[in-house]
């Protein structure tokens, strides 16, 4: 877990379970099997040292830390492995989900490449059940956090704004594939990561006409790394078209270390693209969802002591519960 990111769209990374396996060549230069190789060998990464990336683990002693971060922030949950792989217990992911819940101060970002298992986790009837009990857990473990006043809402029936559901696609047959799985997710907030994009991608074929109302968020990137793969940059300027036409937010998030800006392929100064003053102009948008979470849009606005008093009244009216 990570106090800070380098990821742009995000503020901090949450990893609850670490390893992963691929499942599709958008996977074939994986970010996180590339910082394996340097905490794998680190005694001192004790959750990582010796394991290969292949071995999926929990980590219950991970679950809390949203919890004791004071200042709302967007949270990108496991950015070293994916959630809804299928060495993750279900009870594990409960729990996951019940610390989220607990946290509306938050903005959690969850991404996957298996979107079967997120559809049919979050449209699973007895999830409520789960989940409540899962929370009421992490309440008693946690008495001076005062969460007992924390509403759960019940998954299935309308779900959190302040949770993300989204998926990573890196060409248009894993859109075609994993998009539509996408929108049959029961989701208040549904996105699309485009990251590495290998090639051009129509999203409308997955998402169909009129995307608006069904994807909140784009995220477009290219490879970085050794090995990195070409990004061209018409495929970004057409997914920004797209978004552009549908009313979607777009965020581009980097050009990679391969990017072609249409006559060559160039190395940027940055070495994963990222810097959007290399890029060209027409692509320096970075664009969130509109629905955001709303305290935290707020909050990013206010001084120290006016958050501290936002948060001291709202703890007495028993809406919103952060640590002290
Ligand atoms: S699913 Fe994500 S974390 Fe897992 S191997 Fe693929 S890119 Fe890496």
């Amino acid at each position: 877990m990570s106090d800070k990111s380098g990821i742009a769209w995000t503020n901090s990374t949450w990893n609850p379970v670490t390893g992963c396996t691929k499942v599709s060549a958008g996977c074939k230069h994986c970010y996180a099997e590339r910082d394996w190789t340097r905490l794998g060998v680190n005694p001192k990464a004790a959750d990582y040292f010796g394991r290969a990336f292949t071995d999926v683990q929990t980590h219950a002693h991970r679950l809390d830390q949203p919890l004791r971060w004071r200042r709302p922030r967007r949270i990108f949950v496991n950015s070293m492995s994916d959630l809804f792989h299928d060495r993750v217990p279900d009870l594990f992911i409960d729990q996951v989900l019940a610390i989220m819940m607990l946290s509306p101060q938050h903005t959690f970002q969850v991404l996957t490449k298996r979107p079967e298992r997120m559809r049919a986790y979050l449209a699973d009837p007895w999830l409520y059940d789960r989940v409540l009990e899962a929370a009421n857990n992490i309440r008693r473990a946690h008495p001076k956090i005062r969460l007992d006043e924390v509403p759960v809402d019940n998954p299935t029936t309308g779900f959190a704004r302040h949770i993300w559901w989204g998926v990573s696609v890196e060409n248009q047959e894993t859109a075609d594939a994993r998009l539509p799985i996408l929108l049959e997710t029961p989701a208040a907030v549904r996105w699309v990561s485009l990251e590495p994009l290998l090639g051009p991608v129509d999203l409308e074929k997955g998402l169909g006409p009129n995307p608006t109302a069904k994807i909140a968020w784009v995220v477009c990137g290219g490879e970085s790394g050794p090995g990195a793969r070409v990004f061209r940059v018409e495929w970004a300027r057409e997914i920004l078209r797209q978004c552009r036409a549908a009313d979607v937010p777009f965020f581009m998030k980097q050009m990679g270390a391969a990017f072609n800006d249409g006559r060559f392929t160039l190395r940027l100064r940055h070495r994963a693209g990222a810097d959007p003053g290399e890029w060209p102009e027409d692509l320096r948008v970075r664009e969130y969802p509109r629905q955001m979470n709303d305290t935290m849009r707020r909050m990013a606005r206010l001084t120290d002591s006016e958050r501290r008093e936002i948060l001291s009244n709202a703890r007495i009216k028993g809406r919103l519960h952060v640590p002290d």
